[in-house]
């Protein structure tokens, strides 16, 4: 393997074979479901472990290892995982490591679906407190004898709120506690959780890591920052070898394999190529961002600019000192009278549509849409306005999505 220093060198070199003669330079697409020995001692080897080999596509193919090794690399981790979508990596990650009894702390500013998820938890016994994570002491204040795993979104959506990341992941440290990280909307471009000492990176591979918003995929990291021997839920058969992936064995045999949440090898060939231009891709979406929110903070029309790049947003530091750019999320509240649909519909550059981190600029408002079903009470204690406008902003040229914009909320009355 060729060591490069860059981000981006890393992931296009990154399928390189051995050698160049005639052999493939992307990891082709591998849609045989069952993988076939010469002996039955072989087949049985890679049953019981002993020799490392595809056995049945809904544990992993040769296309989503290579996705996943690829992934390990750009988070620093010591191994992942990848599944059918974001969601199932996280229902994988929570079903999987905890129980009935044991209690989550989860920070009150989620992805919508989820808070839902979460919600779900409490019905199976989980207990669930969530806090506002964007100071480490609502953490501490939350913890019970049966705490067994914190949860944040670095940046999260909606509201671009950024949790207590490094002050968190020493606590967890301290206590011992499972630090679970949704990388998602910072991409390992911008961020890498192991730097706060997270246990585990979840990324939605549906948003940056393919880009182009044609396919859903998820995955889960192990950083190998969690020692696992003393957590409670490692089934014994679980509880051998390297015990900094402990967690990510039974995750594949718990989840992957039993609840099966796979990604097809169609799917993980695309989200790698895809991910070649992630960081060409970021760099030009979080530039129109920054601009578009500097012009929507001066515009009269509007209340609130949720950005972290704006010098007015509350975690503006914690920004600039972790994150490389300030992301492709932001969120602006209209001032009061004005009709988000209405505003919605004059911008033409703007697509219509929930999703995050396409190439295309996507808008929807919040209240009625994603957050809808929350009710305005919980809306309101997710920091959720009535009057937001959630964009998630895409790799046009500058001056046209400036000039839309700005065209837009001009004629607005
Ligand atoms: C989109 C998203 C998810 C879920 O991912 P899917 O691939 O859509 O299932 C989870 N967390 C965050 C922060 C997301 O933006």
């Amino acid at each position: 393997m060729i060591k490069l220093k860059g981000f981006t060198s890393n992931i296009v070199h990154h399928d390189r074979q051995q050698s160049y003669n005639d052999s493939p330079i992307h990891t082709p697409i591998y849609n045989s479901v069952p993988y076939g020995y010469k002996s039955t001692k072989d087949l049985e080897n890679v049953f019981q472990g002993k020799t490392v080999g595809h056995s049945y596509a809904r544990q992993a193919t040769p296309t989503t290892d290579s996705l996943q090794s690829m992934i390990t690399q750009t988070e620093l981790g010591v191994g992942s995982l990848v599944f059918a979508t974001g969601m199932a990596a996280l229902s994988a990650t929570f079903l999987t490591l905890l129980k009935s009894g044991d209690h989550l702390i989860a920070s009150r500013f989620l992805f919508g679906n989820s808070y839902s998820l979460i919600t779900t938890l409490e019905n199976f016994g989980i207990e669930v407190t969530l806090v506002d994570a964007t100071n480490v002491e609502n953490v501490i204040a939350a913890k019970q004898d049966n705490t067994l795993m914190v949860f944040v979104e670095t940046l999260a959506n909606p509201g671009t709120q950024i949790a207590d990341l490094a002050a968190i992941g020493d606590w967890c440290e301290q206590q011992g506690v499972v630090y679970f990280v949704d990388n998602t909307m910072t991409s390992p471009y911008l961020f890498q959780p192991i730097r706060v000492k997270a246990s585990l990176v979840m990324n939605s591979l549906s948003k940056y890591f393919c880009g182009h918003g044609t396919v859903l995929g998820g995955a889960v990291t192990e950083t190998g920052m969690y020692d696992w021997t003393d957590y409670p839920n490692i089934f014994d058969a679980y509880r051998k070898g390297d015990k900094s992936k402990w967690a990510l064995t039974q995750i594949k045999k718990k989840a992957l394999r039993d609840m099966g949440g796979s990604l097809s090898s169609d799917g993980a060939y695309q989200i790698a190529v895809g991910a070649e231009t992630m960081a060409l891709r970021m760099d030009r979406a979080c530039a129109n961002a920054l601009a578009l929110a500097q012009l929507l903070e001066a515009h009269d029309k509007v209340d609130t600019v949720y950005y972290p790049g704006l010098p007015s947003h509350p975690q503006h530091d914690r920004a600039t000192h972790w994150f490389k750019l300030y992301g492709t999320i932001l969120s602006f509240d209209l001032k009061a009278g004005y009709d988000c649909a209405q505003l919605l519909d004059s911008i033409d550059i703007i697509i219509n549509a929930t999703h995050l981190g396409d190439n295309r600029t996507l808008a929807l408002p919040m209240a009625s849409t994603i957050f809808y079903e929350m009710g305005p009470e919980n809306r309101a204690k997710s920091g959720i306005s009535e009057q937001m406008i959630r964009c998630s902003i895409g790799i046009e040229d500058t001056d046209d999505l400036l000039e839309s914009f700005q065209h837009g909320l001009d004629e607005l009355s």
